[in-house]
């Protein structure tokens, strides 16, 4: 098994260790006592998956400051034999290890100085939290964009598919004859679509990188000259500029639940 990639190193866990003054993070029971304790874990307070090892903004997720010491399964054995769970599992985890849900930084209060609630611990509390809930809201954003850069590429394909197919009806068949004889102007080109396709590909690659920032601007662009599109070729095929009016409300409506959360993030 390799590392992940964001493991404590041995430097950060002797720091942590020696904040806590060598106590558990949640319960304060002494770390060093070997009867009580002979494997205390070093636990994440913002879990390792939340994080993109590529970028360094995510560095803290391996820093002292994102590290808490608890007391591990092996504490609390009360007789040979009888294992109840310590402060890593309960707390650091929710009683749910496999899951990576952790527990809320407020809640270590022997987090600094071998004191219950010190300064300190408040104030990385207040400040780890911050992060964290940040990260979170970028990974949301991050996956509501995905969805939206998605949906809307569906729907390039679509009508660009759909367009070309009445060009080819309309120039090469027979039918097409009679077909061209009901519309009263000439069909626009199917390059109509190419801005939208080309900014809504390039919204798909930013978005993987985890460029929210310029994901979402290669997306409005791409919407932009999609509804461009849409209008010159519903104008066309069904007489009314307006047709692709209902697709329009629904994109809308999505839209501005994503611009209300990265004007959040960008302030
Ligand atoms: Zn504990």
């Amino acid at each position: 098994m390799g590392k992940r990639p964001y493991d404590f190193s041995e430097e950060t866990l002797r720091a942590v260790f020696a904040r806590q003054r060598g106590l558990c993070a949640s319960c304060g029971e002494d770390l060093n006592d070997q009867s009580i304790s002979d494997n205390p874990n070093a636990h994440h307070v913002y879990e390792n998956q939340i994080g993109d090892p590529n970028n360094p903004d995510h560095d803290w997720l391996r820093s002292p400051d994102n590290c808490v010491y608890l007391c591990s399964d092996l504490y609390k054995t009360a007789k040979p034999g009888e294992k109840l769970e310590g402060c890593h599992h309960h707390v650091g985890h929710n009683d749910n290890s496999s899951t990576g849900a952790a527990g809320s930084a407020e809640h270590f209060l022997f987090s600094h100085d071998g004191i219950e609630n010190s300064p300190n611990h408040q104030a990385w509390a207040k400040s780890i939290t911050e992060r964290g809930e940040n990260l979170y809201n970028i990974r949301g954003a991050l996956s509501q964009m995905r969805l939206l850069q998605a949906t809307l590429k569906n729907s390039i394909d679509l009508y660009s598919s759909e367009h070309k197919a009445q060009l080819d009806l309309v120039t090469q068949s027979f039918a097409g004859f009679w077909t061209n004889n009901l519309f009263n102007s000439k069909p626009p080109e199917i390059g109509i679509w190419l801005n939208s396709y080309s900014y809504i590909l390039r919204s798909g690659t930013e978005l993987s990188h985890g460029n929210l920032k310029q994901g979402a601007i290669a997306y409005f662009r791409a919407r932009h000259h999609y509804l461009k599109a849409l209008g010159a070729y519903s104008k066309w095929k069904d007489g009314i500029e307006g047709a692709g009016t209902k697709m329009q409300w629904a994109i809308g409506v999505s839209a501005v639940t994503v611009v209300a959360s990265f004007v959040v993030l960008v302030r």
